[in-house]
């Protein structure tokens, strides 16, 4: 067999932020193009003018980039088969001439029907336990002089596409296999709507063609339509593509993905401080299992690894814990350069603010979301301050996050003058008998001193307590942690010592002393 050239397309409705299920869409569709070399195009259905948001598809291409989604075609690309945005195909009447000719043949038909008519056939079949939907009411087998009639009165139109009747319709999906449905529940879709734009069963199946799709990927919602657009693609004569439809996306309690479940908008993972790389793994694995148990896997991995037989019929599971798993794995895989960059365009990102400002639910939520925002504009003020000072303190913090916006709550203590003190840790490590000493002795040493290394710093501490007799250095360590930071966990301490300097350290330690002996 001559190797097949892929053609797949995203194609989104700007309706709405695109959310988590629309972008594992575009990343399979991204990666299996990729995998087989082919070309993936962006194409914008936007048809459906009721519901059309303006804004929104300049936030589809912003996530897409965000999130490295590769085009070779399309809407903002360019290409030989365009317009990719499917109001402007229709300007062109790319959609009017094969209706014309899908009317021509017959396959298609012109109906009239009123809204009450329509709601009253509703209204008829859901009384009689029939089927609902359009199986040909007045219209279908209409004769030419009744049609005539109708257009000349002006009556509303619609096309709709004349499905066969006492048949079996049957697909072959690239993942569920075969798959049939009697006919006579398949009822007769609308392809051309009454204001004359076409519906995404038309317009989008006519462009798979004219496009060259290869195969249909697209969400499992769509199967119940794939009958109408197998009826469609055989009416006009052309090769069905492949369909590949593929599982829905649950929440660990298996119910279908929402708000609960974390985040659904997908520029909000950015704002919440995940990578892009981290979340792409992440949503990659949704419904799709690339064989053994691999799960972080680079770029080149995925794109090895993507292919038809892993996806799952199965539905794929939205598991936020183990994004922040990956999320914190990949932070660390960072070098300190590509890190400190990272949490630099975080911290300045306008919509960085905008999102642990936004309303939250309850009062609780808002407080825990100002401390964190509160935090990050800490650390964006020491960026423009002190750039050195606030690079390495993100340095040194490196290990202990999970999101980038961790960063900031984890480096606060770095740029407070007094950093709070957690009432416990005091009570317990300036109790210890030595405390005083040790707080007056270190300051001592740091005296006249412009700089003090790690080891420096070790040094002092460990001969401190050997001094004292201690077999462990704990109690020499907490302690001072805790005059320096306020806090008993946080980065190495020789290091944050070193980083911090004798000036702070000792303005630090005088507080400390106040503590003990008012
Ligand atoms: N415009 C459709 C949507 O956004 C595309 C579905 C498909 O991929 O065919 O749901």
């Amino acid at each position: 067999m001559a190797p097949m050239s892929v053609r797949v397309r995203y194609a989104p409705s700007p309706t709405g932020s695109p959310h988590v299920g629309n972008i594992r869409d575009a990343l399979f569709k991204h990666y299996f193009a990729k995998h087989h070399r082919g070309v993936n195009i962006l194409r914008i259905e936007d048809t459906d003018r009721t519901r059309y948001v303006p804004g929104v598809e300049e936030e589809i291409v912003e996530s897409l980039n965000w999130l490295g989604i590769e085009f070779q075609e399309g809407y903002g690309i360019g290409g030989d088969l365009g317009p990719y945005r499917q109001s402007e195909r229709k300007e062109q009447g790319i959609y009017a001439h094969w209706t014309q000719v899908l009317l021509d043949k017959g396959a298609a038909y012109k109906a009239f029907d009123t809204s009450e008519e329509l709601a009253e056939m509703r209204e008829f079949q859901q009384i009689n336990k029939r089927p609902i939907g359009y199986f040909g009411g007045m219209w279908r087998d209409a004769t030419p002089a009744q049609v005539e009639t109708a257009e000349r009165e002006g009556k509303p139109m619609v096309v709709r596409l004349r499905i066969p009747r006492n048949e079996t319709i049957v697909i072959q999906d690239a993942i569920r296999g075969r798959i049939e449905w009697d006919s006579n529940t398949v009822d007769d879709p609308v392809l051309i709507k009454g204001d004359g734009m076409p519906t995404y069963h038309f317009a989008a199946m006519v462009d798979d063609h004219l496009m060259g799709i290869t195969h249909i990927m697209r969400g499992e919602e769509w199967i119940s339509s794939a009958p109408k657009h197998a009826v469609l693609f055989d009416a006009f004569g052309w090769e069905r593509p492949v369909f590949v439809h593929c599982p829905v996306i649950n929440g660990k309690d298996g119910k279908k993905l929402s708000k609960r479940h974390g985040d659904t908008r997908c520029l909000d993972y950015r704002s919440a401080g995940y990578l892009a790389q981290a979340l792409k793994n992440f949503i990659v694995l949704i419904g799709w299992a690339p064989g053994g148990d691999r799960e972080l896997m680079t770029d080149e991995e995925i794109v090895e690894a993507f292919d038809i037989p892993g996806l799952q019929p199965a539905p794929g599971v939205f598991d936020m814990e183990k994004l922040r798993w990956m999320n914190g794995t990949y932070i660390r895989q960072l070098s300190v350069p590509d890190l400190v960059s990272a949490v630099e365009a975080y911290v300045g990102h306008p919509e960085t603010e905008a999102y642990w400002l936004r309303d939250v639910a309850d009062d609780e939520g808002r407080k825990k979301n100002e401390a964190t925002w509160g935090a990050l504009a800490l650390l964006r003020g020491g960026i423009t301050s002190d750039r050195e000072y606030a690079d390495r303190a993100i340095a040194l913090d490196q290990e202990r996050v999970v999101t980038l916006a961790d960063f900031g709550e984890a480096t606060a203590f770095f740029f407070q003058e007094e950093p709070p003190m957690d009432e416990k840790a005091v009570a317990k490590w300036f109790a210890v008998p030595h405390a005083a000493g040790l707080f007056t002795e270190l300051k001592a040493w740091l005296g006249g001193r412009s700089s003090v290394t790690v080891e420096e710093c070790e040094a002092f501490l460990r001969a401190f307590g050997e001094r004292l007799g201690l077999e462990k250095i704990g109690p020499v360590v907490h302690p001072t942690r805790v005059a320096l930071t306020g806090k008993t966990v946080g980065p190495g301490l020789f290091e944050l010592m070193s980083l911090l300097g004798p000036e702070r350290m000792t303005r630090r330690l005088d507080r400390a002393l106040a503590e003990i002996a008012p």
